[in-house]
């Protein structure tokens, strides 16, 4: 049985697909995935000896060597152009995912869908997804075992659609006229903000949390960049409080 954030990625992935699964572990996903018979093939990536001895273990135990190809290497090299459709990426940072699929973008002609839950840094992802041309479809978020997890899932678009794509993150105005930016909506998600579920504002208060403890420690340097940093911390935490007031 997969975790639920797993279940939750390959909730995702269109059945008929053949999927590449970037940093795989266990290739836990695509074995799933495999042994339901959604995808008619995967490629489990690792760049890690360790992952990568896991990953093909456990792809001979299931009997799955026909369909899951375990590959080592970096990010999105362990693919040819054209031989996925679907890639997945979990369970990393948002500024590492974004420097794999920036490495790798040559490698994306021929893929419709790429399914994404990165840790941290969801704003590098979105930013990256919209600076390239893909269309962020749908945002989710899910609580399991005390951690807070979100799933960006974006599709591939015509050239003629990608000039409107950045009107998912103009400015918007929420009750009480009050703004929100570019950059918040990178972080905080377009959709998830509209949609404000539990888990969203708890995570954005565990943030709060964490930002007003790297403020505090901002706080006790006399340093001008640190002056200057708390300021702008100070800043972030006030935007975000103004939000989440705005919705609660
Ligand atoms: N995707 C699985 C999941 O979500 O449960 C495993 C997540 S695990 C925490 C992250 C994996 O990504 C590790 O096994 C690590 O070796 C792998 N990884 C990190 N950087 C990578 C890269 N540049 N290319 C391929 N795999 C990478």
């Amino acid at each position: 049985k997969l975790s639920k954030r797993l279940q939750m990625i390959a909730d995702r992935v269109p059945a008929g697909s053949k999927v590449a699964d970037i940093g795989s572990d266990h290739a836990l996903l695509p074995t799933y995935l495999a042994q339901r018979g959604i995808i008619l093939f995967a490629v489990a990536g690792e760049v890690n000896p360790g992952p990568y001895e896991a990953a093909t273990r456990q792809v001979l135990e299931s009997g799955l060597s026909k369909v899951i190809s375990v590959r080592s290497g970096d990010g999105l090299a362990v693919i040819e152009a054209g031989e996925v459709n679907v890639i997945t990426i979990a369970g990393m940072g948002g500024s590492l995912m974004a420097s794999i699929l920036e490495a790798g973008k040559h490698k994306l002609t021929g893929v419709t869908h790429l399914i994404l839950q990165p840790n941290v840094g969801e704003d590098h992802v979105r930013r990256w997804l919209l600076e390239q041309g893909w269309k962020l479809e749908s945002e989710t978020i899910l609580e399991e075992d005390g951690k807070i997890y979100e799933i960006l899932t974006a599709v591939a678009v015509p050239a003629e659609e990608r000039a409107k794509l950045a009107d998912l993150y103009t400015e918007r105005l929420l009750a009480g006229g009050l703004k929100v930016s570019q950059e918040r909506l990178f972080q905080m998600g377009p959709y998830l903000i509209h949609q404000a579920p539990d888990v969203w504002f708890a995570k954005w208060e565990s943030e709060l949390r964490k930002l007003a403890m790297i403020e505090d420690q901002l706080g006790r340097s006399t340093a001008e960049a640190s002056i200057e940093k708390a300021a702008q911390v100070r800043q972030e935490m006030n935007e975000i409080k103004e939000v989440l007031a705005c919705l609660q």
